[in-house]
């Protein structure tokens, strides 16, 4: 096993665990983070780093929001800034891969502010760009590239990348691959990876598929698993708006002219839906920018800049363009349309109230939706309390009625606690949940792993 350039593992727990200098770090890792202003690590980063720093592989269990990048961002920037590897044209030796356009250009991004004072070079690549800067910044000669799988197969294919130096190897939201239809690629680009390298797999779930590549391709992994901190949830105030679908344009002008919605996340289900809340709010004054999946890439990066700078004051997008985007600051996210899953319900939310800040949800919710916010409700185990507006219709007068059908069924009689999803990832929410559910997994793949 290499030598570890951090203090061992088991002595972390004799020292304080508050701050980063108790992690080891090199001194420019540790100028850069307090230029961040980061105070102390995260939890997953005071668990991942010594681990990391072992060599060991590692099984993340996280997601956006628990600061996993710099989980691993900050051990593969120290490692690599010791061993002072020779640098060859299009030869990385790490290489971290994401699902998609925006997580990779975060993630370099990261790199960049972390690494900014070690001698070492990172690249991002992905699809739906002129590949040549790309190439260009391939042949310099880089340590870390960042990719996503699609692009890095193509250059790959065409010789101007190879990954037969890849000692470190990152899966981000391995989940989200899956999801996205990228799982062949990916055991591709493992393979072409060096064998005896370390690899990280991190996802927010684990969906067997996923479960069985983690067994396929970590060597004996330690498993970190960060639910997401309870607080984020319970510090994002709620509101339901029965509303009918004609007047939820009406009423979302009308909640904006509240000026405390300074930055404001209107999600939609569909991409059509997102062009068309956003002409509306643009003819009618507001500023506003689109962000979904067929906009050309210099499109969603203005429309992203344009939300972080606050020149647009709000952002609509679709559940996947949203997805791993972080902008501090969103004062409130509106569910315009509710999501049709009811996770996705708590990523959106989970948009604001971020790094302590407090956060509102408005969701929109006509006769057609109340399904779909029965769900949330029922993942959530508790009611998100009912808005009250001048073009809102009257809510449903018992908790009751609110599970019921659309065209008047019955309700459906309530499940008996047990039987009712877990939802294991969201604790968070789960105000009355058993405190015995706490850390249950829902795929138990432990035996798997180890
Ligand atoms: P991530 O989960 O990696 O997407 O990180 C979520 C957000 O937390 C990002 O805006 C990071 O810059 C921020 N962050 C990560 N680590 C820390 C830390 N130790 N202290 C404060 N903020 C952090």
């Amino acid at each position: 096993m290499r030598p570890s350039p951090f203090l061992a593992h088991k002595d972390l727990y004799l020292v304080t665990m508050t701050t980063f200098d108790g992690l080891g770090l090199v001194e420019p890792l540790r100028l850069a983070l307090k230029a961040e202003n980061y105070l102390k690590p995260t939890p997953i980063q005071v668990r991942t780093i010594p681990l990391l720093a072992e060599g060991k592989d590692l099984l993340g269990i996280a997601e956006t929001g628990t600061g996993k990048t710099a989980a691993f961002a900050l051990p593969i920037l120290q490692r690599l800034s010791l061993e002072r590897l020779p640098r060859t044209p299009g030869a990385p030796h790490a290489l971290i891969l994401a699902p998609t356009r925006e997580l990779a250009g975060q993630i370099a991004e990261r790199f960049g502010v972390y690494g900014r004072r070690l001698p070492l070079r990172t690249a991002v690549i992905f699809g739906g760009v002129n590949q040549h800067h790309q190439v260009k910044a391939l042949k310099a000669g880089v340590d870390i590239l960042i990719a996503t799988p699609g692009r890095l197969l193509d250059l790959c294919t065409q010789r101007h990348v190879r990954l037969d130096k890849v000692s470190i190897l990152v899966l981000d939201e391995a989940d989200r691959m899956l999801d996205m239809g990228f799982i062949r690629d990916v055991q591709k680009i493992v393979s072409l990876c060096r064998r005896d390298r370390q690899t990280l797999l991190f996802s927010a779930t684990m969906p067997p598929q996923i479960a069985k590549l983690a067994h396929d391709i970590l060597n004996d992994p330690v498993r970190v698993d960060i639910t997401p901190p309870k607080v984020a949830v319970d510090r994002i105030s709620q509101r339901v708006f029965f509303v009918g679908a004609k007047e939820k344009r009406a009423l979302l002008e009308n909640l904006l002219t509240d000026r405390s919605m300074d930055r404001v996340l209107v999600f939609t289900r569909t991409k059509r839906g997102a062009d068309r809340v956003c002409r509306n709010l643009v003819q009618s004054g507001l500023s506003a920018v689109a962000l979904h999946g067929n906009k050309a890439q210099n499109a969603r990066v203005r429309a992203l800049e344009a939300f972080r700078s606050g020149e647009a004051r709000i952002l609509v997008a679709t559940d996947i363009a949203a997805r791993g985007i972080d902008v501090p600051g969103i004062s409130h996210v509106v569910n315009y349309e509710l999501p049709n899953e009811p996770e996705s319900y708590v990523h959106r939310i989970g948009r604001t109230a971020r790094a302590g800040a407090e956060g509102a949800a408005l969701s929109f919710c006509d006769q057609s939706e109340r399904p779909y916010l029965q769900a949330i409700e029922r993942l959530m185990r508790s009611t998100v309390s009912v808005g009250e507006h001048r073009l809102a219709v009257t809510p449903p007068a018992a908790p009751a009625a609110r599970w019921q059908r659309p065209h008047g069924e019955a309700a459906a009689p309530a499940k008996p606690r047990r039987n009712r999803p877990r939802g294991r990832r969201f604790a968070g929410v789960q105000r009355s949940a058993p405190s015995s559910a706490k850390g249950e997994r829902a795929f138990p793949i432990r035996g798997d792993l180890r």
